[in-house]
């Protein structure tokens, strides 16, 4: 049965009037509540085009919620399968244990793959893992006239004075947030402003935005100099770029993992020296011959699937592909594994975290919610998903090392 089919007479009429072009997809919800509404838009589409929503109309979620804050013109939801990896042995300083890992994707032997790193790792003793910077960015843009202005512009942001009078108002947006470090970068006339902040257990984008709209306001009152774009680019949000690799974004993580050259034979069918070789002459020689910014075998599909699962911003897996994935022989023959993300950009408060099945796979993990100490929930998962990447990366690396990565995706992934 159509969703036409399944209408009372008065969704009905709206149906005609949403035909006829009377009412937008947008404005149905002055008609209906979230579900009616999106019954109705998918009863639209399916009357518009030759297709029949019988899974997308299938779905859990607190409609009201999620059609308030996640989406607009909602229609259903799609399903991701949702597989574990596990469990691997997490030695940060935030999150500690044995974990199971919640890997949403499409994509066959991905969490195969992750799930003998995180053996190997286990077995090894776990992985080592520490945040080295923890600091989300903002970069509004502002232009001036003469390169005096900007000068005189540029000497008042390095005040002291400035800073505190900046900090001052970014807080007062928020309970949470702080402003940590305020960056500038001048080219001819143009101040962009990379504005840091800790933002807790938040991922932070929407809180630091309003934050810095607020500097904004401070700098067109003390200066008289109106910002440009809220955003200039230089945060960078969502797009690969030098500055996140060399400065972070979000949370700076690094995860290790030292392998006896013994269970790399046992579990992964190579050698530690032809790892090292593999990884050198793919993830280091071929990555810098690509003009690649990320030197790794496949973090992002390792970042992306724990993301989607765990109610992260997709966008965000572009700069968790900014990874160096590093394996250096000790004198002992046990290959030291790590990764290093500088751009780890997570939170388990606000955005998709709320969503009710990436809330599940946030509590498997132990970091739903605000943490008892704010922060450190967000923290925890940071450290859970280097790890996490460490686990692909030394899998898949192996694999290539050992001839295996064809065999394993025609049996696992077709
Ligand atoms: P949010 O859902 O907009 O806000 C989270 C809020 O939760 C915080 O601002 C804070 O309120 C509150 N909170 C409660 N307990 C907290 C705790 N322990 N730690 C930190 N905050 C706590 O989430 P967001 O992380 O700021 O933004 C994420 C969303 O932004 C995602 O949906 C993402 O897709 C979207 N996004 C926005 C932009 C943009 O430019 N605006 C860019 C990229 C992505 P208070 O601030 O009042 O303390």
């Amino acid at each position: 049965m159509s969703t036409t089919d399944k209408l009372t007479a008065d969704e009905k009429a709206l149906l005609e009037k949403m035909i006829s072009g009377e009412i937008s997809l947008r404005k149905i919800e002055e008609y209906l509540d979230k579900d009616g509404s999106a019954k109705l838009r998918r009863a639209y589409l399916e009357s518009l085009k030759n297709v029949s929503f019988d899974h997308i109309s299938t779905y859990t979620f607190d409609t009201e919620t999620v059609a308030q804050k996640n989406i607009e013109n909602l229609i259903g939801a799609i399903q991701i399968p949702l597989g574990v990896a596990g469990e691997i042995q997490v030695n940060g300083e935030y999150a500690q244990g044995n974990y199971y890992l919640p890997l949403a994707t499409p994509e066959g032997a991905l969490v195969a793959s992750v799930n003998r790193g995180c053996s190997i790792i286990t077995k090894s003793g776990g992985a080592t893992v520490r945040v080295f910077k923890n600091m989300m960015t903002r970069a509004p843009v502002f232009k001036f006239d003469s390169l005096e202005e900007t000068k005189d512009f540029y000497d008042w942001v390095m005040l002291p004075e400035t800073f505190d009078k900046m900090k001052k108002v970014a807080d007062a947006t928020t309970r949470f947030g702080e402003l940590l470090e305020v960056q500038p970068f001048v080219s001819g006339n143009n101040v962009h402003l990379r504005l840091g902040y800790d933002t807790k257990d938040a991922m932070g984008m929407n809180m630091i935005t309003i934050a810095s709209e607020a500097i904004t306001k401070l700098i067109a009152d003390e200066k008289g100099v109106p910002c440009v774009s809220l955003s200039g680019n230089m945060c960078t949000d969502k797009k690969p770029t030098a500055i996140n690799a060399i400065l972070g974004r979000g949370k700076t993580v690094i995860a290790e993992a030292r392998l006896p050259a013994s269970f790399i034979q046992d579990t992964l069918k190579c050698t530690a020296e032809s790892m090292f070789d593999a990884n050198y002459r793919k993830n280091f020689i071929g990555s810098m011959r690509a003009g690649a910014l990320g030197f790794n075998a496949h973090a992002a599909n390792i970042v992306a699937a724990i993301f989607l699962a765990c109610g992260q911003d997709p966008a965000h897996v572009v700069e968790g592909s900014l990874c160096i994935t590093e394996m250096d022989l000790a004198e002992n023959g046990d290959l030291i594994c790590s990764v290093t993300m500088p751009a780890v950009e997570v939170g388990t408060v606000g955005g998709g975290t709320t969503i009710a099945t990436q809330q599940e796979c946030l509590k498997l993990l132990d970091v739903a919610g605000a943490g008892a100490v704010p922060g450190e929930n967000a923290l925890a998962l940071s450290e859970i998903v280097t790890a996490a990447v460490l686990a692909g990366e030394i899998s898949l690396v192996a694999a290539q090392a050992a001839g295996h990565l064809a065999r394993a995706h025609s049996q696992l992934g077709r």
